[in-house]
């Protein structure tokens, strides 16, 4: 019964961190939206693996039903950039690894091509379960999951962030501007320079528009070593 109780507890101290959140991110208020580690305690951020805690067994959004697995992210938990994606597929589903199917074998090459490796840089993705027949996430799915993925970015404090596709730069950027109008610049998060660009996924079937990523990943690399070097 007590065990009981305290998980109801939880899950809404879960549920009012993230309107806490939203009403921030809403500029609603000047809170600090710093996640605590310990309910009981305001302290310290939670670093990567408490956040995986938190997210624990997740039932906040209706995606958990078809999920095999809950696609966290991975990579170098200090990387100065991070990529952030959609959503899993199939293939992130079973291996509960983001970007591991062709078109996480295309990001693979992006990433090379501008001489960093998949261990240098995190990657996520803005909803950690995979939507059915592979649609599009839903506002309330984005919305539910979210929290995860500010802690996460909070986390790892990157240097520099890479919006993949239409729904990563929306989120992060809250605007409803298409991914073909955010591309090609720099933005900045929370004060931390991101540039969106098209998603693998797109780029495997719009093959033609291979260039244009080139030159975001151009940008992408000449910000990543500017932003990298010793200041004198
Ligand atoms: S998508 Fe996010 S909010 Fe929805 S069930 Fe999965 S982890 Fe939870």
């Amino acid at each position: 019964m007590i065990g009981s109780l305290e998980g109801e507890w939880l899950k809404i101290l879960d549920q009012f961190k993230g309107y806490l959140r939203w009403q921030q991110e809403q500029g609603l208020l000047g809170l600090d939206i710093s996640i605590p580690a310990d309910p009981q305690s305001s302290k310290k951020s939670p670093d990567l693996e408490e956040i995986r805690q938190w997210i624990g067994d997740c039932h906040r959004c209706k995606l958990w039903r078809e999920r095999e697995n809950i696609v966290f992210g991975s990579g170098n938990g200090k990387a100065d950039l991070v990529f952030v994606g959609e959503g899993p597929g199939a293939e992130e589903d079973e291996a509960g690894e983001p970007f591991v199917g062709r078109a996480g074998q295309l990001l693979t090459k992006i990433i090379e091509a501008i001489d960093l490796s998949r261990d240098q840089v995190y990657i996520c993705n803005i909803i950690k379960c995979r939507p059915p027949q592979n649609r599009n996430p839903q506002p309330d799915e984005i919305e539910a999951c979210e929290p995860f993925l500010l802690a996460q970015l909070n986390a790892l404090s990157p240097k520099l962030i890479c919006a993949l596709g239409t729904f990563a730069a929306r989120t992060l950027l809250k605007t409803k501007a298409p991914i073909s109008a955010l591309r090609g610049r720099l933005h900045a998060f929370q004060g931390i320079p991101l540039l969106a660009t098209f998603h693998p996924a797109y780029l495997l079937r719009n093959p033609l528009e291979k260039r244009k990523v080139w030159e975001d990943m151009k940008m992408l690399k000449q910000e990543y070593d500017r932003l990298r070097m010793p200041s004198s």
